[in-house]
């Protein structure tokens, strides 16, 4: 109903409501960026440095498909680990249809997690640490535009674009050279880690009757 009501009335009435939020409607939500609790209790006694890429890509797999088992989100996980240790940093699950927020994808939960850890919105700010970002399906449209920004210097990917698509999911406009595009960045790019094993969590989503957007 805000169209019928002044402009001064729906400030004056949006200042009530911050002395007042649990009463007032016109105040307007906070979003925030809540793991799932299956999540704490899978990685509670796990070993949290993974040495090779193969390792890396099998520990966000694995994540997808507890997405998808445990129905808080698409069948999509990233993670953000320290280059060389592989220390895991950062954990990323697709939440949009959890969270209703059509902007949740894997990788932007993990670099909005890790951005907070570090207090930095730049995460090549420290030249010590390197970090990467390992997705279980190459990024989408948006997460190609918001990767440069975030100061991750490599990615590495199981499912490519085309396999997300494959089951219907919509990538989005993505530039010329897709994910390569990232190298003319100066971010290194990895593709097709084990693929196949990312592509199975892709069909047991669609199998699963998932929804897909
Ligand atoms: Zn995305």
């Amino acid at each position: 109903m805000l169209g019928f009501i002044s402009l001064s009335t729906y400030y004056s009435k949006l200042s009530e409501s911050a002395k007042n939020p649990k009463k007032d409607p016109m105040k307007y939500p906070e979003v925030a960026i809540k793991l799932p609790d299956w999540f704490y209790e899978f990685l509670e006694n796990r070993e949290k440095t993974f040495t090779s890429l193969e390792k890396r890509m099998k520990f966000v797999i694995e994540l997808s498909r507890l997405n998808i088992t445990n129905q808080t989100g698409g069948p999509f996980a990233a993670a953000i680990f320290e280059i060389n240790e592989g220390v895991l940093v950062s954990p990323g699950l697709n939440m949009v249809t959890s969270m209703n927020s059509s902007i949740m994808h894997a990788e932007i939960v993990a670099i909005a997690i890790l951005q907070q850890l570090i207090g930095n919105y730049n995460l090549g700010s420290d030249p010590s640490k390197v970090y990467e970002l390992v997705t279980s399906t190459e990024p989408c449209a948006m997460c190609l535009g918001a990767i440069p920004w975030s100061g991750i210097r490599r990615v590495v990917c199981g499912a490519r674009g085309e396999d997300a698509e494959q089951i219907g999911f919509d990538e989005g406009h993505k530039p010329a050279k897709g994910i390569l595009s990232l190298e003319q960045q100066g971010i290194t790019v990895v593709r097709d880690v084990l693929r196949d094993d990312a592509i199975t969590v892709l069909k047991q989503y669609q199998q699963s009757g998932g929804e897909i957007y």
